[in-house]
């Protein structure tokens, strides 16, 4: 959900091309519904509160991304005390008990900025903290989570990971 978001949510470089959300509201909305396909729409003054929090999402993955994991954790422990995030066990809906990591009486979008900062400083304080990544294809800076047995990816998408792979062709062939 947190690459879904920072990915829908932060301008930068897309597969080659520059990118902006056009919309935020129905950027947020699609980035929520990889995940979770029922996701009700986000209204526009949601979506840019999650704007703002998926810019400091990304600001996570850039650290890690240059070994900086000291600022990574730094960034986090401040995304966390901004959101409040604690773990609560929660029962709605019809829904068994689960764990949310956020209190009652949020926003959506600070409580989606609780959980998801939840999620990468799980990630960071783990064996795994290199696997938070910034696709390293030309033109393009969109993050991943690298969930591979060996963890060995580098790019956002196969579409990044065959660009890049044509244009190695392409340069061997010229010489
Ligand atoms: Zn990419």
């Amino acid at each position: 959900m947190t690459v879904s978001f920072v990915n829908a949510l932060t301008p930068g470089m897309r597969r080659g091309r520059p990118f902006t959300p056009a919309v935020l509201d129905e950027a947020a909305t699609a980035g929520a519904r990889e995940i979770y396909p029922a996701h009700r729409p986000f209204t526009a003054p949601e979506a840019e509160e999650l704007a703002g929090v998926a810019v400091r999402l990304r600001a996570v993955f850039e650290a890690v991304a240059a070994e900086d994991n000291d600022t990574a954790a730094a960034r986090l422990n401040r995304l966390l005390d901004d959101h409040n995030a604690r773990p609560r066990l929660d029962r709605h809906d019809g829904e068994p008990w689960h764990l949310h990591f956020h209190g009652p009486g949020g926003t959506v979008a600070g409580d989606w900025g609780a959980s998801c900062s939840t999620a990468l400083a799980i990630v960071l304080g783990s064996e795994f903290a290199d696997r938070l990544g910034v696709c390293t294809a030309p033109a393009c800076d969109r993050v991943y989570v690298d969930v591979s047995r060996n963890g060995t990816k580098r790019f956002c998408s196969t579409a990044c990971q065959n660009r890049v792979k044509t244009a190695a062709f392409r340069a061997r062939a010229k010489n």
